[in-house]
């Protein structure tokens, strides 16, 4: 329940006039909205983090600091909130992606209170600018490292090792019978025609067998110590924008994120699906460095009665090398002099072993598109 603040508790402090002075010394951004979305407040720390003055806000709508589709959307969530009292962000706080007075995106946490002054609901917004934050750096760094764990990096090399040798052998042998077969065919006796029967045989089992070695690869892949849980994909996706762009990395980029349906659920290991769309929107940015329209959209789209959606990462680059293109997804594939190469292998390992599918194609702003393909929870999954 919000709580009336009374003018006593602030007497103290000496009045609204030491009350501001102090809110401006604050480094985060402090803003004060109505229930209709406008600003009343907002403080040093917030002109100093979004560009604007104080004269250029104060009564404007508070999504003009956000950027699609929070902008759109914003009204929706306060009259949501208002009408059910269902919480999604006030008093749990969240890092989002918010945006400033010349366009540029960059990742904040939010932590949103509300209370009641004079007879009036209003929501005061502490806003944290993560773009050089060590904790945002260290929680990006986490995930890095739970991503090698997950891919087993430091396996593949064994694994691939392993596994063209287990291949070879039976590959060895389906070679072998058939060029006996084929042999045998030249003289067919009936006695012939029997070998010819039993080097048919092998050949079938050999190639069973190879299949099962290949069966083995994908279960391997897919009983990592992943855990499907439901999940909304916008959090995922703006989660995951936020934390591409810390150090700056978005600088001058028109981000835009347009999801189809917002509301939509996965069934997906969150903290890989997030670090595959952190591989795609870095890669997407440093293609951009150099270009002059730099743009990023992050779209998602389902239609009722799929079982799939689909998102993509699009940009505004020079598309792909065509040398890399074709192997694109393999390791060790890279154009970059500090690339490891390794990152798309990893999204393809990850979104494979999630059902999904993940490839790349030239996108309509003139860069390359990143397409993959995640399961969407059905209702029965809810009531598991
Ligand atoms: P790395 O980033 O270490 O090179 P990746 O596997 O993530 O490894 O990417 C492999 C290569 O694919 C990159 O070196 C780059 O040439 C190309 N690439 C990936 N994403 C893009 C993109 N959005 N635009 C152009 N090229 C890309």
């Amino acid at each position: 329940m919000a709580r009336s603040i009374d003018p006593e508790v602030l007497a103290p402090l000496g009045g609204s006039d030491t009350l501001h002075a102090l809110i401006d010394t604050m480094p985060d951004a402090l803003i004060v909205i109505d229930t209709q979305s406008s600003i009343l407040f907002f403080s040093r720390g917030a002109e100093r983090m979004f560009g604007y003055g104080e004269e250029e806000v104060i009564g404007e709508n508070v999504s003009m600091l956000m950027p699609s589709p929070d902008r759109e959307r914003h009204g929706g969530y306060v009259s949501h909130y208002l009408a059910t009292g269902e919480r999604r962000v006030i008093g749990v706080g969240r890092v989002t992606t918010a945006r400033a007075r010349d366009g540029g995106t960059f990742p904040v946490d939010i932590a949103l209170g509300e209370f009641v002054a004079e007879g009036k609901t209003m929501f005061a917004g502490f806003i944290r600018d993560l773009t050089d934050s060590r904790e945002t750096e260290q929680q990006l760094h986490a995930l890095q490292e739970e991503l090698a764990h997950v891919s087993r990096i430091s396996t593949m090399g064994t694994l691939a090792t392993s596994i063209a040798h287990e291949l070879n052998q039976p590959l060895t042998a389906i070679t072998n019978y058939a060029n006996a077969a084929s042999a045998l065919l030249e003289d067919p006796s009936e006695g012939n025609l029997e070998s010819l029967h039993m080097a048919l045989e092998e050949t079938s089992k050999e190639a069973i067998r190879a299949g099962q070695v290949v069966q083995r690869l994908r279960d391997f892949i897919s009983t990592g110590e992943s855990v499907h849980e439901l999940a909304r994909l916008s959090r995922i996706v703006s989660e995951a924008t936020a934390l591409a762009l810390v150090n700056g990395d978005g600088k001058g980029v028109d981000i835009e994120v347009k999801l189809g349906h917002p509301d939509d659920e996965v069934l997906v290991d969150p903290i890989q699906i997030q670090q595959v769309l952190v591989n795609l929107i870095r890669n997407a940015l440093e293609a951009m460095q150099a270009s002059t329209v730099k743009r990023l959209q992050i779209t998602s789209s389902s239609s009722h009665g799929q079982r799939n959606v689909r998102v993509s990462v699009v940009d505004s680059g020079p598309g792909l090398d065509q040398h890399v293109a074709e192997r694109l997804f393999h390791p060790f594939v890279t154009t970059k002099e500090t690339g490891m190469g390794l990152g798309l292998s990893i999204c393809h390992t990850i979104v494979t072993a999630h059902g999904g599918r993940i490839w790349a194609e030239p996108s309509d702003l003139g860069g390359t598109q990143f397409n993959l393909t995640l399961p969407l929870a059905l209702e029965e999954d809810s009531d598991a």
